[in-house]
């Protein structure tokens, strides 16, 4: 207590030898300079030092060099931290970013680095993983532009045989017009009152007719070598056009379960949601994650697992309507939405799936594989966005793992 009065005197003295006013900022100080010059410990002094501490090394020196020493300068350098929604975002899009979006190719390690940062955006600030995202985007440029040059020679090739067609044809089309017009003029200067000409006449008349048949005749070898460069053209293009469909539905269909891929089923919901702003049809989000899935793996294998993964797909399209929309989210994270008038229709549609999959075991070769799985269920119009039903959803299929797996837990609360 002495020592505190001490202080207080002393802080007082000091100020006004400084000539400065005690402010409550210029005296707290000034008291804790004292408190410190006397080794005379008083918590809240400390608690602005401790904050520093858990600083980062660059706030730390930005601190130091700016002279940093009390609360309300630090906010204002607080202030200026990202904050943690921005990171989320910019997570994200640096996700979509390194996607290929022309090329297909997509590695596993791609997938696995995109997951990390969906789990941990804040990882994004890391050294390390920006020369790693650097890295990814790189390698997605090279491989869009790889796919982009292969479809500009396909198509620089279709121009030269059209190029090289249309000219042929002008060529011989001109030249039968010029002669046309040159039998037609010599006909014309055939006086046909003058008896003498007769001969001459009937000579240029049976000139002009060989040469109209010759000329015929090339054009009909002109028409014929053109139908045929038509119908080679035709056969390339139609090619060209199965490719491209192949392309595009080998990025909507996941090839192993059957069901959307992330990206399709990205632009799909879109679609779904737009229905539901625009027409107010309502729908649900089911987000399936098959419990222990990893000791599935471990324990019969891979190729087990891939087996169990379409079969459980396989239970999901056929509970599900045509209508509404199924995606692979992730490795063994599945998606549903799905349109409903009456939410008990909805808990029918999850205890189904639910009876469906624990009442059958799971078959790889003659092994039979018991398989659970837990599962978030949420409402669209219960919620502001289509994002955040998505990741309420995802929220409720966390708790369903925390309290045992073999769960559905809906938004209202319903658990079955
Ligand atoms: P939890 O109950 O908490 O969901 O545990 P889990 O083991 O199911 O989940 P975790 O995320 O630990 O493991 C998922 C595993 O799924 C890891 C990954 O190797 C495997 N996986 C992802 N995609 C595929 C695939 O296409 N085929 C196979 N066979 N396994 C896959
Ligand atoms: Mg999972
Ligand atoms: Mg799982």
């Amino acid at each position: 207590m002495d020592n505190i009065r001490d202080i207080v005197r002393k802080t007082l003295v000091n100020l006004d030898a400084q000539k400065i006013l005690p402010t409550p900022k210029a005296y707290g100080n000034e008291f804790c300079k004292v408190a410190k010059s006397i080794n005379f410990t008083v918590e809240e002094c400390s608690r602005f030092e401790n904050i520093l501490k858990s600083l980062s090394d660059d706030e730390q020196i930005f601190v130091k060099e700016n002279k940093i020493t009390d609360f309300d300068d630090l906010i204002t350098l607080l202030l200026q931290r990202a904050k943690k929604e921005n990171i989320d975002n910019m997570a994200t899009i640096l996700q979509k970013s390194m996607k290929p979006s022309i090329s297909l190719t997509l590695n596993e390690d791609l997938h696995q680095f995109s997951i990390k940062i969906g789990n941990s955006p804040e990882l994004i600030f890391e050294n390390e993983i920006q020369h790693e995202i650097e890295k990814f985007i790189d390698e997605r440029i090279k491989l869009d532009q790889e796919e982009l040059e292969k479809k500009a020679k396909e198509i620089t090739l279709l121009m030269t045989y059209m190029t090289k067609f249309l000219g042929d044809t002008i060529d011989i089309n001109s030249k039968g017009s010029d002669s046309i017009s040159k039998i037609a003029k010599e006909i014309e200067g055939i006086d046909a009152n003058d008896a003498h000409n007769l001969k001459a006449m009937q000579g240029k008349l049976v000139g002009a007719a060989k040469s109209i048949e010759t000329h015929i005749s090339q054009s009909t070898q002109s028409l014929q070598s053109g139908k045929e460069s038509v119908v080679a053209l035709q056969k390339k293009v139609e090619q060209l056009e199965k490719e491209l469909q192949q392309v595009r539905k080998e990025s909507e269909i996941d090839h192993l379960t059957g069901l959307l891929t992330r990206r399709w089923y990205d632009r799909q919901s879109k679609r779904f949601d737009d229905n539901f702003r625009r027409n107010g049809v309502n729908y649900a989000i089911a987000f399936f994650d098959i419990d222990h899935f990893k000791k599935v793996n471990d324990t019969y294998g891979h190729e087990a697992g891939d087996v169990v993964l379409s079969t459980f797909a396989k239970v999901l399209l056929k509970s599900t309507r045509d209508t509404d929309i199924l995606g692979r989210y992730g490795g063994e994270e599945f998606i549903s939405l799905v349109q409903f008038t009456n939410i008990k229709e909805l808990y029918v549609y999850m205890e189904r799936i639910k009876l469906i999959v624990t009442g059958h075991m799971f078959k790889y070769n003659d092994i039979k594989i018991p398989i659970t799985f837990s599962a978030g269920v949420t409402i669209r119009s219960s919620n502001d966005s289509h994002e955040h039903s998505v990741k309420k959803a995802d929220e409720l299929l966390y708790k369903a793992k925390q309290s045992g797996r073999n769960k559905i837990i809906f938004e209202d609360g319903k658990e079955f």
